[in-house]
């Protein structure tokens, strides 16, 4: 199996779909997975987005056998690092007769399609160049031109079996003659990826189905290479991940670089399992499963065969679901991170941030449904005493008469409290302004939440205020109250 990026920006959602499938065949059957990446065109690709190719793969646990850190057999796995390959195949090809030189430019080319369209005649490369004779090849020379490499497609057609659509046939007058080798000799896709996937011995191609219709060059390339049909790959054209709205999913309809989930906090194991879920599902209706499940249970042959739908509050539910299955401990090394990208915690942690994002990761785990919202519900408790602050919208609701009344019952009921233990502060605030002031618990402690997490939406309260300690619970509500703490 090969997963073969383009890498010209993020891995896309789309891309690690393939991947996941690629990886999980390979491990299910035992197979080898190459990880090669496909960056001929090094207009648009940068060194960055193979990095981080690598490390979103790796993130999310697809690690694989052969490719350009690794190594293997079949290397080296930057097609950009094999151009002498492709250029000796095309030579090769040429000598055979299988490939000819074409010295159209691209407007002849662009001329004589728009005149067979209006002629209503087939609309490719017209094979023009097919046969050119030694004087003519000579007089484009002297011009000065520089020829391409064009297949020749035989007469006929191409019959494969796709293994998500069955049989797949396309006729030749589908399939025009087309380059292989631009004139400065450097190699288009078709061409490389079908060499590689001989010279890497391939058995599987998993890959989305906008690459369907290049499969019957890609199956020409192979035959020029001398493979026999018994020999060639097998394919699998997944189809198409769609946006809510049924078109292809795209940045005009939807957020596809993985790299942004992960950094909203998406865990690695949602992203594996939904994505996983865009085509496939183990059976039974079980929606919920880990890789290892997966790679000893995956089969290509159960992939759907119709489009899936991204919905990212399916992803939303997922993550909160295998958020709240984390152990404890994991779920606090997570969120760190997030804390100390936020500036809430030290890289490593002191010890006083360590106790209090551990008490209040418990506080935290039922709530969140991803990671990123760590910060915004901890700040309260984790930021300095002098930075902070109340939300300026929510602060509004401090100053009505009812408020100003609460706060000073609540400041009067916890600054004579004992113990300082959440059952007690609960004791008391529940005493004082529901038995006390006749009060709905909403309204009663919406504006101490307010005074002393700074926000409407928190961990739980009683338990809250305990962590943050009397001095700085106490000296909030002071503040709120517009009098000097102390
Ligand atoms: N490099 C191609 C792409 O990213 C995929 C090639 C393939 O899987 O055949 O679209
Ligand atoms: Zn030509």
């Amino acid at each position: 199996m090969r997963f073969a990026p383009s890498p010209s920006g993020d891995l896309h959602v789309g891309n690690v779909r393939t991947a996941l499938y690629d990886w999980a065949y390979a491990r299910r059957t035992g197979g080898t997975f190459v990880l090669r990446l496909e960056d001929t065109d090094r207009t648009r690709v940068q060194q960055e987005y193979i990095d981080s190719a690598m490390d979103t793969l790796r993130w999310l646990g697809l690690d694989w056998n052969e490719g350009p850190d690794v190594g293997g057999p079949y290397g080296p796995y930057l097609q950009s690092e094999r151009l002498e390959i492709y250029a000796d195949w095309a030579g090769r090809f040429l000598a055979a007769g299988a490939a000819y030189h074409c010295y159209c430019t691209q407007e002849e080319v662009a001329q004589r399609r728009k005149a067979a369209r209006v002629a209503g005649g087939p609309s490719g490369y017209d094979g023009h160049c097919r046969a050119l004779t030694a004087v003519q090849v000579a007089a484009y020379e002297a011009e000065g031109r520089r020829p391409v490499v064009r297949m020749r497609m035989p007469e006929g057609q191409t019959t494969f079996t796709d293994l998500v659509r069955g049989e797949v046939t396309f006729g030749h007058e589908n399939v025009p003659d087309f380059v292989l080798a631009r004139a400065d000799g450097s190699p288009l896709y078709t061409l490389a990826a079908a060499v590689d996937d001989v010279l890497m011995k391939i058995t599987h191609i998993v890959r989305g189905e906008d690459l369907l219709s290049s499969t019957p060059r890609q199956i020409a390339v192979y035959r020029a290479m001398g493979m026999p049909d018994e020999e060639f790959p097998v394919f699998a054209h997944l189809p198409y991940v769609l946006g809510t709205d049924g078109q292809r999913l795209s940045k005009r309809n939807g957020v596809v670089s993985v790299n942004w989930y992960r950094r909203e906090g998406f865990l690695q194991e949602t992203i594996c399992n939904y994505l996983a879920l865009l085509g496939w599902s183990p059976g039974e209706d079980r929606e919920s499963f880990t890789l290892a499940e997966m790679a000893a249970e995956f089969d290509l042959g159960r992939v759907n065969k119709n489009s899936a739908r991204f919905d990212v509050r399916k992803l939303e539910a997922i993550n909160g679901d295998k958020i709240r299955a984390l152990e404890s401990a994991d779920f606090t090394a997570r969120i760190t991170p997030f804390l100390q990208q936020a500036g809430l915690v030290a890289a490593p942690p002191s010890a006083e941030q360590a106790r209090l994002v551990t008490a209040a990761a418990a506080l935290i785990q039922e709530r969140i449904s991803s990671l990123g919202q760590a910060p915004g519900m901890l700040a309260f408790l984790l930021v300095d005493e002098g930075d902070f602050v109340v939300d300026p919208e929510d602060a509004e609701r401090l100053l009505t008469p009812e408020s100003v009344k609460i706060l000073q019952v609540a400041e009067a009921a916890l600054s004579g409290l004992g113990a300082w233990e959440s059952a007690t502060i609960d004791e008391a605030l529940r005493g004082a302004l529901i038995s006390g002031l006749e009060l709905k618990p909403r309204a009663a402690f919406g504006p101490v939440r307010i005074a002393v997490t700074g926000r409407r939406v928190s961990p739980p309260l009683f338990e809250s205020i305990e962590l943050l300690g009397r001095e700085r619970a106490l000296a909030r509500l002071a503040r709120a109250l517009g009098s000097p703490p102390g």
